[in-house]
């Protein structure tokens, strides 16, 4: 099998096997979602989630099927009129893009690779890309602290590719989404919404009940361990059984910021290639972009493969002079020697 460093879909923990297998066996995948075998394995995975990523007790986590579908139910339901995006690569753009779609009037304010994010100006409500996983950067803790200081509205963050792998101060933020196919281990089709009793409040006054995922329908339905829709059983079961698995996130997320260090260094130091982003306060911990010129690009990924390795493309304005890779948890330390070698010799 290949060794999988994509940043999503990514490599997938190995106990997946025997999990699916387990999934079957108990015959859950084929009662209804609105059993009580079914509400019993939700409310055992928002508990653990809660435990395992150190979410408060008054932030609520409901099930919706994408990350994109956060960037819709936020557009929709969370907001009344303007929403203001800083971004400074292709997810968050897209975010960016889609929220005006939806008719909101909305606020671009783009910012430099290497540069922190800085905002002095307020918003209803301000949506940031935590983890930019087209370019390997990140807004970090202390940078979020000042946002929030220095602002009063609601404050999203798109973090697919960082949560469950790096720690977070979730009071930073109002509402926080991600995908399981990033740092979870898992096969895609499930996402996750966490969202403070303050984002809750808004939904309520703005009321909107127009969609089937209206936040006020998700929030009702998950305060009941059920969903809005027909939702990925078997994706639900897994993520269960892999926070089981792993360590409380503390754990985890130190070991993913020392390997992104090592790994930053090593690219910088030790090989032909460089980090795209070089400063150290806006490198993300969980994806590492590395550029070189476009032949070479597409000729180590190539030669990746033929090596049985998987280097994750660019994307966006980076898809030609960058190849990703992903620093999730379900890679091993093992693999990244391997991949270190290899680069070593490409
Ligand atoms: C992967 C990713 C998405 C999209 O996730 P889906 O589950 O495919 O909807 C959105 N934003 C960021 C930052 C991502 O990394």
């Amino acid at each position: 099998m290949m060794l999988s460093f994509y940043p999503g879909p990514s490599k997938v923990y190995p106990q997946i096997a025997t999990y699916m297998q387990d999934a079957y066996q108990s015959g859950l995948l084929s009662v209804n979602h609105r059993s009580g075998e079914a509400m019993e394995m939700v409310k055992e995975t928002y508990r653990l989630l809660h435990e395992k990523l150190h979410i408060p007790e008054d932030y609520h986590v409901a099930f919706m099927s994408s990350a994109t579908e956060g960037w819709e139910i936020i557009a929709q339901s969370i907001t009344q009129k303007q929403s203001l995006h800083a971004y400074n690569g292709s997810f968050g753009q897209k975010w960016a893009e889609y929220t005006q779609k939806l008719g909101i009037e909305v606020t671009h304010r783009p910012f430099g690779l290497n540069e922190e994010c800085r905002l002095t100006e307020d918003a209803e409500i301000i949506c940031l890309t935590q983890n930019e996983t087209s370019n390997g950067t990140q807004i970090r803790s202390s940078t979020l602290q000042r946002i929030r200081e220095q602002t009063s509205g609601l404050i999203a963050l798109d973090a697919t590719s960082s949560i469950a792998g790096v720690e977070f101060d979730w009071t930073l933020g109002d509402i926080w989404f991600a995908s399981v196919q990033k740092c979870f281990g898992l096969p895609a089709g499930l996402g996750i919404m966490i969202y403070s009793p303050r984002a809750l409040k808004r939904a309520e006054e703005i009321n909107e009940r127009n969609h089937y995922n209206s936040l006020l329908f998700i929030h009702e339905n998950a305060a009941k361990f059920q969903t809005h829709y027909t939702p990925n059983v078997l994706n639900i079961y897994l993520l269960k059984r892999v926070l089981e698995h792993v360590s409380v996130l503390a754990d985890v997320a130190k070991h993913i910021e020392n390997r992104a260090q090592m790994m930053i260094q090593f690219i910088n130091q030790k090989t032909r290639w460089t980090t795209l982003a070089d400063q150290a306060l806006v490198q993300s911990d969980t994806v590492l972009a590395i550029t070189g010129e476009k032949e070479k690009i597409s000729q180590i990924k190539t030669t990746a493969k033929s090596h049985g390795i998987m280097l994750g493309n660019g994307y966006g304005n980076w898809k030609e002079n960058t190849f990703r890779i992903a620093n999730f948890p379900a890679i091993t330390d093992n693999e990244f020697s391997i991949l270190k070698h290899f680069i070593t010799q490409n």
